[in-house]
C-alpha cells in the first residue's frame, strides 16, 4: 500500500505572518492525519519558520520548491541539497513547469537535481506535464514519458518510496481546468509502467504518483479514488487553510459509503 501525499506548493506567495497564520489554521483542522502525508513547500525564506511550526507533527513534512545540484561554491542565489536539509526539508519539488518555462530548466538539469536530492536523502517531487498544444496534438504520453526518462534514466534508486512524481498538465495549472479523474489516471498509469521499465516492478509499485492542476476541495475525492493516483500537488487551493484542509481530509470511497 502506498501512503498518499498531499503536497502544498505555495509558490512565491505569503510573508512570514501569513505563513504562520496559515499553518496554525491548517493544523487546527488537518491534524492529526492518519495514513496520509502532508508536505508543505513554502518559498525559501519561510522554510525554517514553517519547519518549526510543524516540528514533531507526525506525517507532516517540509519541502523546498527548487534546489541546485552542487554541494557548495560560487553559485550566487542557489541553495544546495545540504542547505535544504539544514532548514529541515525532507522533500524538494524539481522541474515544476514554471521553472521549466520561465527559468529554462531542461530535463538534464532535472536529472542533476534529482540525483543530488537522492544523494542527500531528500525526496524529489519530480514534475512532468504537457502543454495544451502538445495535448491537442495527441502528444501527452510522449511528452511526459520523455520528461520522466530525461530526469530518471540512469538514476540509482534503492526503494520507490524515495521518489515522488507529479503529473501536472500545464494547461491545468492555476487555470481552474482539471484533467478528468480517468484522464489523469490513464496518463499516470503510463508513467508507472515506465517506472517499471526503468527501475523494476517492485520499485515502480512503491513510487507515489501525484496529480496536480487545479486540484480543489470539490474535485479531490474523485481524483483520489483512482487506483494509480497517490496524492495531489496543490497550488492555489493550498494557500487557504480551509480548502487545503479539505484536500488533506479527502474522503475515500469507503468513508463516502458509510
Ligand atoms: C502547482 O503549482 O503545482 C499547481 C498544481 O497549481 P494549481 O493547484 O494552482 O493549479
Amino acid at each position: 500500500m502506498r501512503t498518499p501525499i498531499l503536497a502544498a506548493n505555495w509558490k512565491m506567495n505569503l510573508n512570514r505572518r501569513e505563513a504562520k497564520n496559515l499553518v496554525e489554521d491548517l493544523l487546527k483542522v488537518a491534524f492529526p492525519v492518519q495514513q496520509r502525508e502532508v508536505v508543505l513547500c513554502p518559498s525559501f525564506h519561510l522554510l525554517t519558520e514553517v519547519g518549526g511550526l510543524i516540528e514533531g507533527k507526525a506525517n507532516y513534512g517540509l519541502g523546498a520548491q527548487n534546489v541546485y545540484w552542487k554541494e557548495s561554491g560560487a553559485f550566487t542565489g542557489e541553495l544546495s541539497p545540504a542547505m535544504l536539509r539544514d532548514c529541515g526539508c525532507s522533500h524538494v519539488i524539481i522541474g515544476h513547469s514554471e521553472r521549466r518555462a520561465y527559468f529554462h530548466e531542461s530535463d538534464k538539469d532535472c536529472f542533476q537535481k534529482v540525483e543530488a536530492a537522492l544523494q542527500n536523502n531528500l525526496v524529489p517531487i519530480l514534475c512532468v506535464g504537457e502543454s495544451l498544444e502538445q495535448r491537442e496534438a495527441g502528444k501527452t504520453k510522449d511528452v511526459v514519458l520523455g520528461q520522466l526518462q530525461g530526469a530518471l534514466k540512469g538514476q540509482s534508486l534503492s526503494s520507490g518510496d524515495k521518489l515522488v512524481v507529479a503529473y501536472e498538465p500545464i494547461w491545468a495549472i492555476g487555470t481552474g481546468k482539471t484533467d478528468t479523474p480517468e484522464g489523469a489516471e490513464s496518463t499516470i498509469a503510463v508513467l508507472r509502467q515506465e517506472l517499471g521499465n526503468l527501475f523494476g516492478e517492485r520499485i515502480a509499485q512503491q513510487v507515489r504518483l501525484l496529480y496536480g492542476g487545479s486540484v480543489n476541495a470539490a474535485n479531490v475525492d474523485a481524483l483520489m479514488a483512482q487506483p494509480n493516483i497517490d496524492g495531489a500537488l496543490v497550488g492555489g487551493a493550498s494557500l487557504k487553510a480551509d480548502s487545503f484542509a479539505r484536500i488533506v481530509n479527502y474522503q475515500t470511497q469507503a468513508s463516502l459509503a458509510n
